[in-house]
């Protein structure tokens, strides 16, 4: 597979370091946000092909920030994967009806989160 830009939004910091190696060892460039509103701004400015959103994060929330990417001409079709927590799994049908491509519960496996990226990425 071709590289690919992926942007990683959590505000875990552990979770953001444990995702970026993960996909950096299959070679994409990994990009960060630590909130809801650099995630945005991040999109919008670097056109990811895909972005790993957490659910709760400060200034806006995954779920308002997928609406918005779904909204812009520039992040319409950007590929993305909620990360969520399975306290969450009621909000999935949520994330499912403002367009995400996928999502992965957390803790999850690094070799978890490696097949649905790539599975996200193929399709
Ligand atoms: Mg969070």
């Amino acid at each position: 597979m071709a590289t690919c830009k992926i942007l990683v939004a959590d505000d875990n910091q552990q979770i953001r370091l444990l995702v970026s190696a993960a996909l950096r060892s299959l070679g994409h460039e990994i990009l960060q946000a630590v909130d809801g509103e650099t995630a945005l701004e991040t999109a919008i400015a670097e056109h990811p092909d895909l972005v790993l959103l957490d659910v709760t994060m400060p200034k806006l929330d995954g779920f308002e920030v997928l609406s918005f990417l779904r909204k812009r001409p520039e992040t319409e079709s950007v590929k993305v994967i909620m990360l969520t927590t399975a306290a969450q799994k009621t909000d999935l049908k949520h994330g499912a009806d403002l367009g995400c491509d996928d999502y992965i519960t957390k803790p999850f496996e690094p070799k978890v989160l490696r097949e649905v990226v790539e599975r996200v990425l193929a399709g």
